[in-house]
C-alpha cells in the first residue's frame, strides 16, 4: 500500500487493485467468444479478394498469417486435411495427441479435451452452441453425448441439413452448400443477437468446395467475397451485443489449410501453402507473437481459454500445443535437437527477465488412459538464454516427454525415436 494517500486516492487505489484482481482471476460471464472455420481459403486469396467485413474486425484487432500442419517433419506433423485441422484447433493439439488424421474421424484420442469440454467442465451453467454446415463437427470431433466426452452437450444447435436430401438436393455446383452457408450464418446471427451464448463454433463450406471444383480463380474470389458477407452477418449480431448489452466479445476467423500451389484445387500436403491459414480477430490486447511471429491453429483454443479466464486442469493445460495470442507470454516455439552427447531443448524467449523450469517424464499415460504423468524437475535456466541443454546419459530410453514452464506460459515436446 503506497504511503500518504487520502481517502480518494485510496478509494481509487483499491478499485484499481480490484480491477486488475477481476481481470487477471474472475470467470466473467459477459465475456463470449465465438470462432469460425472459413474452409480452405489460401491466405493469398484472402488478402487479394476484397473482403470489407474481415478487414473491419481485423483493424478492431488484427490480421495475422499463420500455419497449421504441425511441425513438418516432426512427430507432430499433422495432414492439411479439414476435420484435423477443425480438430487442431478445438483441442489445441496437433494430430499426434488429438488422432484424427483425416475426414472420416475414426478415432479420436478425446482425453485432450475440446475447447467445449474446457468451458463446461471450468463453468457448467456457461451456454454453448455450434452452427454448421458438417454434422460430425458436433458428433465426432466435439464427440456430443458420448461416455468419452463425459456425455458433453452442447446447449444449442444448428446443423445436418447437407444430409437432408430432399430440401437440400444436391447438386454437382454445390449450390445446396452455398444455401445451407447462408442459413447456417443467417442462424448464427439470429441465435447469437438475441441469446449469446458464452462459446460458439460457426462452419461453413462453400470456399472450399468451389476450390475444389474451379481452383484459384475468378469462382474462388466470389466464394470469398460470399463468406465475408455471411461473417458480416454475425459480427453484426456481436457488435450489436458489445454495444447494447456491454457484454466483451471475442471473434476469431480463420481456416483450416491452404491450398495447393499448381492451381488452388488440392490440400492434404506439407507445402507452405497448403501449411499457410490466417486469423482475424477483434482481441485488442494481442502479444507481439501473434503481430510479429507466425501463430498457429493450435493457439486459437488456448487464446479463448485465457479471454473467457478458463481454469485449466494442469494436467490438460501442460498437453497443449499452442500458447495465448493474447496477453503475456514467456516463451513460444520450442524444439528438441540430439547430437552425439546431448539433448538440447531451445525456445524463443517472449521476455527479457524470468526462468523456465524444464520438467521431464518418461511416462505417457494422459495419452492412453488420461491418468495423469509424473514429471521430475531437470533443472532451470534463463528465458532469454533460450535452450537447456541435457546428458543423454541423463535421459535412458528413445522416448521421452518434456514440459518447458515459464512464468506465463508452458510448452511441451516430445522426445521421440529417430
Ligand atoms: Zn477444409
Amino acid at each position: 500500500m503506497p504511503p500518504m494517500l487520502n481517502r480518494f486516492q485510496t478509494l481509487i487505489f483499491f478499485s484499481f487493485m480490484c480491477l486488475i484482481f477481476q481481470e487477471s482471476f474472475a470467470q466473467d460471464p459477459s465475456r463470449k467468444a465465438v470462432f469460425i472455420i472459413l474452409d480452405g481459403i489460401p491466405a493469398d486469396v484472402l488478402e487479394r479478394v476484397n473482403t470489407p467485413n474481415l478487414d473491419k474486425i481485423a483493424a478492431i484487432g488484427g490480421y495475422s498469417r499463420g500455419f497449421t500442419g504441425g511441425k513438418k517433419g516432426g512427430y507432430s506433423e499433422t495432414p492439411t486435411i479439414s476435420a484435423v485441422g477443425y480438430n487442431s484447433l478445438l483441442t489445441g493439439t496437433w494430430a499426434n495427441k488429438h488422432n484424427v488424421w483425416g475426414n472420416g474421424i475414426e478415432e479420436p484420442n478425446y482425453k485432450y479435451w475440446t475447447i467445449f469440454r474446457f468451458l463446461k467442465e471450468a463453468r457448467p451453467e456457461a451456454k454453448t452452441a455450434i452452427f454448421s454446415t458438417w454434422l460430425d463437427n458436433r458428433t465426432k470431433l466435439i464427440g456430443e453425448g458420448l461416455a468419452e466426452t463425459g456425455r458433453l452437450k452442447l446447449d444449442y444447435h444448428f446443423d445436418g441439413f447437407e444430409l437432408d436430401t430432399l430440401s437440400y438436393p444436391h447438386d454437382e455446383d454445390k449450390r445446396y452448400i452455398l444455401t445451407i452457408d447462408h442459413l447456417v450464418s443467417y442462424e448464427a446471427a439470429h441465435y447469437l443477437k438475441t441469446s449469446g451464448p458464452d462459446l460458439s463454433w460457426v462452419y461453413l463450406e462453400y470456399t472450399d468446395d468451389i476450390a475444389h471444383r474451379f481452383g484459384d480463380g475468378p469462382e474462388m474470389d466470389r466464394a470469398v467475397q460470399i463468406a465475408d458477407e455471411q461473417v458480416g452477418r454475425i459480427w453484426e449480431a456481436i457488435d450489436f451485443r458489445r454495444k447494447n448489452l456491454k457484454e466483451d466479445w471475442l471473434i476469431f476467423i480463420t481456416t483450416d489449410h491452404g491450398r495447393t500451389i499448381e492451381d488452388g484445387k488440392d490440400h492434404g500436403g506439407q507445402s507452405d501453402r497448403e501449411r499457410e491459414i490466417w486469423m482475424v480477430t477483434n482481441a485488442e490486447n494481442l502479444n507481439s507473437y501473434f503481430k510479429n511471429g507466425e501463430p498457429a491453429m493450435v493457439d486459437i483454443m488456448p487464446t479463448i481459454a485465457r479471454f473467457m479466464n478458463l481454469e485449466s486442469p494442469q494436467e490438460q493445460a501442460k498437453e497443449l500445443d499452442g500458447v495465448p495470442l493474447i496477453g503475456p507470454i514467456s516463451i513460444t516455439q520450442a524444439d528438441l535437437k540430439e547430437t552425439e552427447t546431448e539433448i538440447i531443448l531451445s525456445w524463443k524467449p517472449m521476455e527479457a527477465q524470468g526462468k523456465v523450469e524444464i520438467w521431464i517424464s518418461k511416462e505417457n499415460n494422459f495419452k492412453t488412459s488420461g491418468q495423469p504423468d509424473s514429471y521430475v524437475l531437470l533443472g532451470q535456466s534463463e528465458v532469454s538464454s533460450g535452450e537447456y541443454r541435457i546428458q543423454k546419459n541423463e535421459v535412458a530410453g528413445d522416448w521421452a516427454k518434456f514440459v518447458l514452464k515459464g512464468q506465463h506460459n508452458m510448452l511441451n515436446l516430445w522426445k521421440v525415436k529417430e
